[in-house]
């Protein structure tokens, strides 16, 4: 699986997984020990880059936020 530019790092160094014992939602964890939980119900188009499906929900420990793992976008709610 392709990795991501982490929004807490900015590394190259982010990756999705799934554990449905866990959570319905996506993990997204960094080797800086970042950790979100995306919804991907909620994905919709970027509104920056405007790629389809981009820009998605994440949920972690601070924040909700929108972040487009395309363009790197965050935009927090
Ligand atoms: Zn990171
Ligand atoms: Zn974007």
């Amino acid at each position: 699986m392709a990795l991501q530019i982490c929004p807490k790092c900015k590394k190259l160094a982010f990756t999705w997984f799934i554990d449905e014992e866990q959570t319905p939602l996506t993990q997204w964890g960094c080797e800086c020990g970042y950790y979100a939980l995306e919804d991907e119900s909620k994905m919709r188009d970027c509104p920056d880059c405007h790629v389809k499906k981009a820009y998605s929900y994440m949920i972690d420990d601070e924040n909700k936020y929108w972040w487009c793992y395309r363009c790197g976008k965050i935009e927090k709610i």
